[in-house]
């Protein structure tokens, strides 16, 4: 058997979206499982709509949702020259021809085709045109006579068939001489060695026109597998009505990476009952066979409920590593604050984002608490004068901030100022995180360490 040769072949006309990335992620888990090899083309033949920009931002999706290519990025804006001669080529066998048709023309055709009830196709004036008028022309590959019909076995979606007389004659090369889609594609392919095609279920109709031309060009056909598009929980195609499409606005949204492979993994793939899989075992684990035929229906919660799970179990000095960016678009330089995998630590119960992680985490790196209004009403009165100098006194002789002898701590204070454990932690927490919501009273101390702790205190005895 020859290896495997995958690509994921993008066109840089956006930002790389959700579904785009489940097409790349099931081509990089094939080729990896299988010792394959995962080609990266960017399809820029559209010179008008594709932008640099675009490009960029799809290697940086790539990037950081892992999936390495192990060739490219190539660029078809690279290889005119290669098409162009594959269209002369098919001129010169006779399986392509000129067509002068003006648009205009074409139109009054479709209208009237329309009007007659018969399927409005190109009608194959310019077939046996034998004079070469000095007028703009467009490029059509002619649909090969004496055969009835295409079939292929999508790898996904089972036998498909097309008859001929569905079909018209394609445009291979627009008048201003670029080559179109279908032609390029095809032509990529087979000289990338590509022998499965991997794609969004939007071109499957495209595949029965693209398999004449491998003939028409004597290239082998390869394998295909369409995937089944992502809907929105209306059932609608998955769009911007239905929240954020692109991969990289959840980056933003502090997703960590291997929540959404793990969603777009399970999203039209299923292995038994299992929901979590890090990328090892869905290389492992992954084939197209369990890939479902009908639509997925994109789900936020599942992929927040994900997210929480990776957040929880993740390695901390990583996701340390993770927050640092969105601490600092806070204007927090966490270089002067406290150990930051201790930070994570502390809130990875409760944070489903990384966004708010930084958000739970800002009070930690302050350098003066701004107390909520209500809290301070509430527990920072002149009533607590007493209760504070206890606290500073018995913290600062607890010999070091460890659960153990915090709690020994506490049990002196409670008996000093005998007051029940939450009446003195609440007004605790007021006082070293601003508000009355925080991680355990020990996870803070500790986080902040002595230093820190004593230092806050003392801020709040100043305003009581
Ligand atoms: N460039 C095409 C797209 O972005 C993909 C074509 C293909 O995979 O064959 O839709």
């Amino acid at each position: 058997m020859s290896q495997l040769r995958v690509r994921f072949a993008p066109s840089p006309t956006g930002y790389l979206h959700i579904g785009g990335a489940r097409t790349a992620l099931f081509n990089y888990l094939l080729a990896k499982q299988q010792a394959g090899i995962f080609v990266l083309r960017i399809e820029d033949t559209d010179v008008e709509r594709s932008t640099q920009e675009s490009v960029d931002a799809i290697l940086d999706a790539m990037e950081w949702l892992g999936f390495s290519c192990d060739e490219g990025p190539i660029y078809q804006s690279e290889r005119f020259p290669m098409y162009k001669q594959k269209v002369q080529q098919l001129l010169a066998e006779g399986k392509a021809y000129k067509c002068y048709c003006s648009p205009e023309e074409l139109t009054a055709k479709r209208e009237q085709a329309m009007k007659e009830g018969r399927k409005p196709k190109y009608d194959g004036t310019c077939r046996e045109r034998s004079d070469q008028p000095d007028a703009p022309y467009v490029i059509r590959f002619r649909l090969p006579e004496g055969q009835e019909e295409t079939t292929f076995v999508d790898k996904i979606k089972g036998p498909i068939s097309v008859r001929h007389e569905e079909l018209d004659d394609l445009i291979i090369q627009r008048t201003d001489g670029t080559p179109t889609y279908n032609l390029v594609v095809v032509i990529d392919d087979a000289e990338m060695g590509i022998n499965l095609v991997i794609r969004g279920d939007d071109h499957i109709n495209n595949t029965p026109r693209q398999i004449l031309l491998y003939q028409a060009l004597g290239y082998q056909v390869p394998d295909f597998a369409h995937v089944p598009m992502i809907l929105g929980p209306d059932k609608k195609r998955l769009s911007k009505r239905h929240g954020a499409t692109s991969v990289m606005a959840y980056q933003e949204m502090g997703y960590l990476p291997e929540a959404l492979v793990n969603y777009l993994a399970r999203l039209g793939w299923s292995c038994g009952d299992e929901e979590i899989f890090s990328m090892a075992e869905l290389i492992e684990k992954f084939s197209l066979e369990n890939v479902g035929r009908s639509a997925g229906v994109f789900n936020p919660e599942k992929l927040l409920w994900l997210n929480s799970h990776y957040i929880k179990t993740g390695d901390a000095k990583r996701l340390a590593e993770l927050l640092t960016p969105f601490l600092e678009q806070k204007g927090i330089d966490v270089t002067k604050g406290p150990d930051m995998v201790a930070v994570v630590e502390s809130l990875r119960e409760r944070a489903t984002t990384l966004v708010e992680m930084a958000e739970g985490a800002a009070f930690y790196f302050a350098e003066e608490i701004v107390y909520e209004e209500k809290a301070q009403k509430k527990f920072l009165k002149a009533e607590q004068a007493e209760l504070f100098a206890t606290l500073v006194a018995e913290l600062e002789a607890c010999p070091e901030f460890t659960e153990e002898k915090l709690e020994a701590a506490f049990a002196v204070i409670m008996e000093k100022s005998g007051l029940k454990f939450g009446k003195v932690a609440q007004p605790l927490r007021v006082v070293l995180t601003g508000g009355t919501a925080s991680p355990s009273i020990y996870d803070v101390l500790q986080v902040l360490g002595k230093e820190r702790s004593l230092q806050r205190i003392r801020q709040a005895q100043g305003v009581l």
